[in-house]
Formats: C-alpha cells, sequence, structure tokens
C-alpha cells in the first residue's frame, strides 16, 4: 500500500581525502502517499544523494526517513518495500524478458501461476506484450527500460524510485516512455519519486516537483506553482524555457504609493510590501511567454538578436535597450528579424519581483508564501 514519505532534518555529508562536503542539507519534507514527486534541479545539486537515502542505498549523515509510520531510516534497502529503477538498465541476458520481469518474485518464492499473471499485466501496461519471449539484446533501449519498470512493477513496492530512467533515450522514446510512466502510477498503488535534470519531465509528469538548490530545498509545490508562484529568483530561472527575464530596478516614492522603477518601466507596488524599502535595489521577474507584442501596461524596447520557431510559437532573444537579455515567447513575433526593434508589454500582475537576496518580495501584488516543506500548503 503506498506510504506517505517524510523527511526529518536529513543531511549527508561525504567525506573525501580529508574534506567534507555537504551533499544533503537538511533537508525536511512529506512526500503525501500515492503522489508523483519529481526532483529535480542542476547537476551537483543532490537529487540522487536524496532518492539513494530514501531507497536504503545510503545512510543519511543525520536525521530521519519514515515511510507513513514506520522509522525506515535503518532498514536495509530489501526490507523497505521499495523498488528502484536506475539510468543504466540492468537486465539478466540470458534470461528472457518474462524472466527478468519475473525474476524478483521468483526469488521471493511466488508460484508460477502467479508470477506470470503480474507479468502479463505489467507487459500489457507497458505495451510490451509482443516482446515477452525475447532476449534483452533483441530490444530497443527504450523497450529494455520498459521491461526495467516492469520489474519494479511486479513487486508491488509501497514506493517506486526512478533515477533518470530516460536519460539515455533519444527524444522520441522519452516521449512515449514518459506517458507509460505516468500509467504505471496509475496502476500501482504506490508513491512515486523520480529524479531528474530536465525540468520539461518535472513539469509535465508530476503532481509535485521538489527543485533543490545545493542540497536544500528550494521549492516543494505542484508544477503550476513553481511556474507561477516561484518563492525565489532562483526558482523562476531554473524553471521554465526560455529562463525568467530579470530586469533591474529599484523602489521609489511614487504618488499614492511605492513605486517599482526600472530603465523602460515605473510599475505600482502595494504599500504594505514596499513602503520599507524605499531604495531599495530589486530585480523584476517576467516570463517569456508573458511578454507580448500588443499587450500590457509596461512596454520595453527589445532589440532582436535571433528569432526561433518553436511549432506554432516564436522565441525572441533580444537585448533591451539598457542592455539586458530579453526572451519572448509569442505566437505573433515570426516576422522580427535581427536587428528589428520590438516593444513588448507585460501587465504588472504577471511580474514577480526579488529581493537583493533573491527572495521572491510578490508576484503581481500578491505576498508569496513562504517556502514550504509540503506541497499542500
Ligand atoms: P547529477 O544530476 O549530476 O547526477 P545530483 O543532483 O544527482 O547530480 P548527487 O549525485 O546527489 O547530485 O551529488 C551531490 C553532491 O555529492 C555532488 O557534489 C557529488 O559530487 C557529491 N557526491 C555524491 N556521491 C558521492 C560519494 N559517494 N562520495 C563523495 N561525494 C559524493
Amino acid at each position: 500500500m503506498a506510504q506517505p514519505i517524510r523527511l526529518d532534518d536529513v543531511r549527508k555529508e561525504y567525506h573525501t581525502a580529508g574534506a567534507s562536503h555537504v551533499a544533503v542539507d537538511d533537508l525536511s519534507l512529506e512526500i503525501p502517499e500515492g503522489s508523483f514527486t519529481t526532483i529535480v534541479g542542476p547537476s551537483g545539486c543532490g537529487k540522487t544523494t536524496t532518492l539513494r537515502m530514501i531507497a536504503g542505498l545510503e545512510t543519511p549523515t543525520s536525521g530521519t526517513i519514515h515511510f507513513g509510520d514506520r522509522d525506515v531510516t535503518d532498514v536495509r534497502p530489501q526490507d523497505r518495500n521499495a523498488a528502484m529503477v536506475f539510468q543504466s538498465i540492468a537486465l539478466y541476458p540470458h534470461m528472457t524478458v518474462r524472466e527478468n520481469i519475473a525474476y524478483g518474485l521468483k526469488v521471493a518464492g511466488v508460484p508460477k501461476a502467479k508470477r506470470d499473471a503480474a507479468v502479463d499485466e505489467a507487459a500489457e501496461t507497458l505495451q510490451i506484450r509482443e516482446q515477452l519471449e525475447k532476449m534483452p539484446a533483441e530490444l530497443s533501449g527504450g523497450q529494455q527500460q520498459r521491461v526495467a519498470l516492469g520489474s519494479a512493477f511486479v513487486q508491488d513496492p509501497d514506493v517506486l524510485l526512478l533515477d533518470e530512467p530516460m536519460s539515455d533515450l533519444d527524444a522520441k522514446l522519452k516521449a512515449e516512455l514518459r506517458v507509460e510512466v505516468q500509467r504505471l502510477h496509475k496502476e500501482m498503488d504506490a508513491t512515486m519519486v523520480y529524479v531528474t535534470h530536465d525540468q520539461t519531465e518535472a513539469m509535465t509528469m508530476s503532481d509535485h516537483v521538489l527543485l533543490l538548490e545545493e542540497g536544500r530545498l528550494a521549492q516543494f509545490a505542484p508544477p503550476s506553482d513553481l511556474f507561477d508562484r516561484p518563492v525565489s529568483q532562483y526558482v523562476a530561472e531554473f524553471i521554465g524555457t526560455p529562463s525568467t527575464n530579470t530586469l533591474p530596478a529599484t523602489v521609489e516614492v511614487g504618488g499614492d504609493a511605492p513605486t517599482i522603477v526600472g530603465e523602460q518601466f515605473e510599475i505600482p507596488a502595494p504599500s504594505d510590501l514596499f513602503a520599507d524599502r524605499i531604495g531599495d535595489s530589486v530585480t523584476v521577474g517576467i516570463r517569456p511567454q508573458y511578454l507580448s507584442p500588443d499587450g500590457g501596461d509596461h512596454h520595453v524596447r527589445v532589440i532582436v538578436d535571433v528569432v526561433e520557431q518553436l511549432g506554432t510559437e516564436f522565441v525572441v532573444h533580444g537585448t533591451s535597450v539598457d542592455g539586458t537579455h530579453i526572451n519572448v515567447v509569442d505566437e505573433r513575433v515570426g516576422d522580427a528579424g535581427p536587428d528589428d526593434e520590438l516593444s513588448v508589454g507585460f501587465d504588472g500582475g504577471d511580474a514577480f519581483v526579488f529581493d537583493k537576496d533573491g527572495e521572491t518580495i510578490c508576484h503581481g501584488d500578491v505576498l508569496v508564501a513562504a517556502r514550504s516543506a509540503s506541497p499542500s500548503q
């Protein structure tokens, strides 16, 4: 039965050549039971180490891990009822696909009829029925990874952990397998945690995204919250393609209320949040998708460098008159060419404002909730 996963002040330090390195820095969070969470972040931020501690393959230096009410911090991996699928596919080359998928059940003493039924169900879900009697060497990389997923599926784990299972596959196979993994999650009664450095995977597949920053929790929330309500400039810039535009500005005294003044815009700011910040330097963040050539209350002039076509949309890479790099994503900017000047607008309600430490002060006129250890808060 699916279990919630709780990490309390989990820390992992590695000691090599006399130096110590903090890979995971006092991480506390609760992953809801039966949910699908992706862990995402730049290389070296602690994604795999976090997953391996949940699996029991690494022991935390300090802190505890619970599956439901059970403290599993010191429980052996094989006694946690957790299954793990790795990036490098480990199939037994001398066994058929059916034997590979059933192997864990066979070792556990499950009778043959029951094993066969479980394998057939997994093969149906993962669409590898035709491959069951083949040898692994006869399969494509994507099919082999489906077999590895099938082996995890038949174990009926409480917790299913996946470490970049698609990173070696080409784009088309990745897109197919993304759908299979989501189907697998619907079929299984398991809490699923999936590590990826591909934010598109994270944003499209999961209920919740845990973004890490140097071993610490940057934000843990539903994908739309990371996009529309990032708690920091780091989150705003990491999530979304192309990255959020960032424009320097200053908080100044306005007519009725404080005003955020940039090189090309003046945004009225809520008094309760900015009255104490007069004179402060801030950064205004605006997503490329929220800049448009014929809309918005505030306008920025952009000199076009390059225009890319992405399906029905175009991406303009340009530079504002004050030298800031600006990206615009819109269906109507396809006619623009290099060196053209484009005026693009945005609504103040779509802008994020970050303080000098990169913490979000507000998005639009709404105060951003503080960092949370639970995605539902
Ligand atoms: P990637 O996306 O590159 O796989 P990651 O986010 O999964 O990175 P981890 O593999 O968890 O990052 O590593 C986090 C940090 O801990 C890195 O700086 C890494 O070098 C270090 N690290 C990981 N495993 C060990 C180890 N066994 N010994 C020493 N340092 C380690």
